[in-house]
């Protein structure tokens, strides 16, 4: 993982799994100092297809538009 803010390369710290949302953070530490920290989370195949579906009727209304 870079670090967000001067992109050197960053270390995990530390990392929490919560069992209740089964997400996890992580906290990182970059080569100069910075900290930050990711969450990950699984996320449903539905939602996922859900997502893909929403971005390709944004585009092919965006085109239609353009071609309008
Ligand atoms: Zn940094």
């Amino acid at each position: 993982m870079d670090c967000p803010t001067c992109k050197a390369w960053a270390e995990v710290k530390d990392t929490r799994q919560r069992k209740e949302d089964n997400t996890r953070y992580r906290r990182y530490e970059c080569a100069n100092g910075h900290r930050f920290s990711t969450r990950e989370a699984v996320l449903p195949p539905e939602t996922a297809i859900q997502a893909r579906m929403a971005n390709l009727a944004k585009a092919r209304k965006a085109y239609q538009e353009r071609r309008a």
